[in-house]
């Protein structure tokens, strides 16, 4: 998987002030100041879970937008009033303006795809890794320091297979991740650049996978 952009990496280091739990919780999102009729997205499972990418494990708001990106996708909505802004968050207004201004969309429909789900060998299964390591250490979920596996694997399993739209392949896992949005269309752009998407309420950007 490609990353979306430099802007969006993060130092790779443990940092043992990095809660398991993930902030704000869904039911924070829900008691957000939302006007009547707004669309209701669940933001947090587009978040990364990776312990170690502490700028970006919940949403955070900018301008007249909030985000939520784990690295590969990045999805903003119009701004909610409870999603305070990350000083630390990575550039997203210049990726969707880079975006915006690559071409006219030609939005299409999802394609077809095939999610596989296999057991994580890095955490055997368990979804979390001891403190210190990334590899080889399993352990369970109540281990003291125990964290989350990283982003590939959710709960033990990891996820995979891709679809090809005009050439350019995307990860099953996120088109999985999208496939419930309200009036989701996807336009893609070659070669290697974000894919666009739109759905009632906001847009977002999905990084192809190189050429499997
Ligand atoms: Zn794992």
């Amino acid at each position: 998987m490609l990353e979306m952009s430099a802007h969006l990496e993060t130092p790779s280091y443990q940092s043992k002030e990095v809660p398991i739990s993930r902030l704000p919780s869904l039911d924070a999102v829900k008691k957000s100041g939302r006007r009547k009729g707004e669309i209701m997205i669940d933001l947090t499972k587009f978040c990364s879970t990776d312990s170690t990418r502490f700028n970006i494990q919940n949403p955070f708001s900018l301008g007249e937008f909030t985000y939520a990106t784990d690295g590969n996708i990045l999805i903003r909505v119009d701004r909610l009033g409870n999603i305070a802004e990350n000083p630390k968050a990575p550039d997203c207004e210049r990726l969707f303006a880079e975006a915006i201004a690559r071409a006219e969309p030609d939005w299409m429909d999802l394609p077809e795809f095939k999610l596989k789900r296999d057991p994580c060998l890095t955490c055997k299964g368990t979804g979390y890794l001891k403190e210190g390591t990334k590899v080889d250490i399993p352990c369970a979920k109540d281990f003291p320091g125990a964290f989350l596996c990283t982003d590939n694997c959710a709960d033990g399993v990891v996820l995979s297979g891709y679809a090809k739209i005009d050439g350019v392949a995307l990860a099953s896992r996120y088109l999985d991740l999208i496939k419930d949005l309200p009036g989701i269309k996807i336009s893609v752009f070659k070669p290697m650049k974000p894919v666009r998407i739109k759905f009632d309420g906001g847009e977002g950007l999905i990084m192809p996978m190189m050429e499997p």
